[in-house]
């Protein structure tokens, strides 16, 4: 057989292969070239679930006849004025996406630059340009998608489904950039230069309002990264990673350091189950990462990606160790001030007018106002509080309700404690933090593994170590544990195993300190004072103060909330007393 140099129809095919897998693929190429564009302003049309046509109209910067004629041509691109690959600040960048889809299917552009006399019409079947009374942006229809390639067309899915991946697709986008504004099939708005509050509430649903945390961290070690956006109190989660919106320099992205950081974060209040909710932009310089690893470009390669990891893990814990406090600011409606009778948390004035192609909302954020010094003080029959215990977030001890509830005052505030979760969360801090009781074994229990399998292993053996696993090389093709956690006893050939896979491809594990946190947790439920039991002042203050000095106090173990907080003001509207 011969050597023959592939005709372009064929290798834009085999391209298209990659780029455009299903029709959500085609609205996120063709919206990202809309962002390039400068558009603030965007259309969304699918039918069928793209199978019949997607046609995407934006009001950006229009092309050129020259400009048109070139676009669909393959690798020709306006986003790399010079060849360096590391400072890409468009979305798009490899010039496939346009010649890939022309490709599989019946294309037309309509683009008016407003410099040319007029707008222009380019039907890519029949490579023909023609004069176009089209005035403003770009309208790009795609229509018959695959129908050149039937094989394509019938790994595509319901409909309905393709219709669920388009709006993934665009919810990601418009998460990318609030100061746009995104219609998809008339149906879905996210208004342009909307409130990120009201952005996030629009694309994740209503019940986040005022349950968002605010992340805003430079990495200290260097100014090479930094963190903004938002994440979920842990009583608010998923079933699936829905909600969890990662960017990096801009980009969406689902990239598995920065979901295994994310749970890992969470790991202490969360089931490995449920998700949490996130909208995260990591901002790190370019030189120290890949975003030009696949053409969906939903992957990126970090250049340390341990170093990233550890850096997110401790930003995001660091904000939950928080909630506590947060809490007190968050709950009800406090104060008498419209501005802060719905939460409220960013400040959009503050936000940055948009001034490149692509960028990751520095978000003020803007906390409900803490209590009022000035407010009446209310009184429940208990004797007057002094100074320090208005301070006390969780105020004093009124009393026990149904054996399950302590009732105490904190300034104007009633708050109901959960004695069994707080209990529960006090006694696993305090397992937590003090160190493992460690076991050795007389004789080392042998695991044999793959060489690459021992290698990844010991490549985390320290921070094993750090939960009370002490293994070490026995061989090459096997690892000896010669110290355990004492009374723990698991299935430790599955456990390595696991733990070697999840190295091998995400350079790090979980596994262990997973396990190990489950463990705490039992143990912590069955130490822990039960509902039903009758609790006396002293007990009850004792909980109190002590689930005040716990990190992570709002939350069992289990993710429950371990107490609720009731403005009086919230009281006195019950008895229509405002
Ligand atoms: P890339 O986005 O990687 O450059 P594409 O094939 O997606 O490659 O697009 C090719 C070129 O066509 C872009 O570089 C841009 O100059 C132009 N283009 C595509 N879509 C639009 C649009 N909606 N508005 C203006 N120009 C566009
Ligand atoms: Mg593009």
């Amino acid at each position: 057989m011969s050597v023959r140099v592939l005709p372009d129809s064929l290798i834009n095919q085999i391209a298209a292969g990659e780029v455009v897998e299903r029709p959500a693929s085609v609205v996120k190429e063709l919206v990202e070239n809309a962002l390039d564009a400068g558009a603030d302003q965007i259309f969304i049309d699918v039918i069928d679930g793209g199978r019949t046509l997607i046609s995407v109209i934006d009001n950006g910067a229009g092309m050129s006849r020259e400009d048109l004629q070139k676009s669909v041509m393959r690798h020709a691109t306006s986003k790399l004025p010079d060849d360096d690959l590391l400072n890409i600040n468009f979305m798009g960048f490899r010039g496939e996406a346009l010649p890939s889809i022309a490709s599989v299917s019946d294309m037309t552009i309509d683009t008016c630059n407003g410099a040319d006399e007029n707008g222009w019409c380019l039907d890519c079947n029949i490579n023909e340009i023609k004069p176009s009374d089209w005035e403003i942006g770009t309208r790009i229809r795609v229509k018959n998608l695959f129908s050149k390639t039937p094989a394509r067309l019938k790994f595509l899915r319901a409909d309905k489904a393709e219709m669920m991946s388009v709006l993934d697709v665009v919810k990601r986008l418009a998460m990318a950039r609030a100061d746009v504004g995104f219609t998809l099939n008339n149906k879905w708005r996210f208004p342009k230069n909307q409130d990120m509050s009201q952005r996030i509430a629009d694309v994740m649903g209503n019940d986040v309002q005022g349950r968002m945390l605010q992340i805003n961290v430079g990495s200290a070690s260097d100014s090479s990264m930094r963190l903004t956006g938002f994440i979920s109190e842990p009583t608010l989660r998923r079933a699936s990673s829905v909600d969890q919106y990662l960017f990096v320099n801009g980009r969406p992205v689902k990239d598995k350091v920065l979901v295994g950081a994310l749970r890992a974060a969470y790991m202490d209040v969360m089931h490995a189950r449920e998700f949490p909710l996130c909208a995260l932009y990591l901002t790190i310089n370019p030189r120290y990462v890949d975003v030009n690893v696949s053409p969906a470009k939903t992957e990126v390669h970090f250049l340390e990606p341990s170093h990233v990891r550890a850096f997110i893990i401790k930003a995001l814990r660091d904000a939950l160790a928080k909630t506590l406090n947060h809490n007190i600011h968050f709950s009800g409606s406090v104060g008498t001030e419209k501005t802060i009778s719905k939460p409220v948390y960013f400040n959009a004035e503050n936000r940055p007018k948009v001034s490149s192609p692509h960028y990751a909302p520095d978000i003020a954020f803007m906390f409900k106002a803490p209590v009022s010094e000035n407010k009446q003080s209310y009184e429940v029959n208990t004797p007057e509080q002094t100074p320090e215990e208005i301070n006390l977030p969780l105020g004093r001890v009124i009393g026990q309700v149904a054996n399950k509830y302590i009732l105490a005052q904190s300034g104007d505030n009633l708050v109901i404690v959960d004695q069994h979760a707080a209990h529960e969360r006090i006694t696993y801090e305090h397992l937590r933090n003090h160190t493992i009781k460690v076991q050795p074994l007389l004789t080392p229990i042998v695991i044999n593994m793959r060489a690459e399998d021992v290698e990844a292993v010991l490549s985390i053996s320290d921070e094993m170590k750090n939960s009370g696993l002490h293994i070490d090389a026995f061989g090459d093709d096997a690892v000896a544990i010669f110290e355990k956690p004492a009374d723990w006893d698991l299935n430790w050939a599955e456990l390595l195993h696991a733990v070697a896979d999840e190295v091998r491809e995400y350079g790090h594990s979980s596994q262990l300190a997973e396990k190990l946190h489950l463990k705490l947790a039992n143990y912590a439920c069955h130490h822990s004072v039960r509902a039903g039991q009758k609790l006396d002042f002293n007990q009850m203050d004792t909980l109190l103060r002590d689930i005040e000095k716990t990190t992570r106090g709002g939350e069992c173990n289990h993710g429950r909330p371990v107490y609720k907080i009731i403005p009086i003001t919230e009281i006195d509207g019950w008895f229509e007393r405002i």
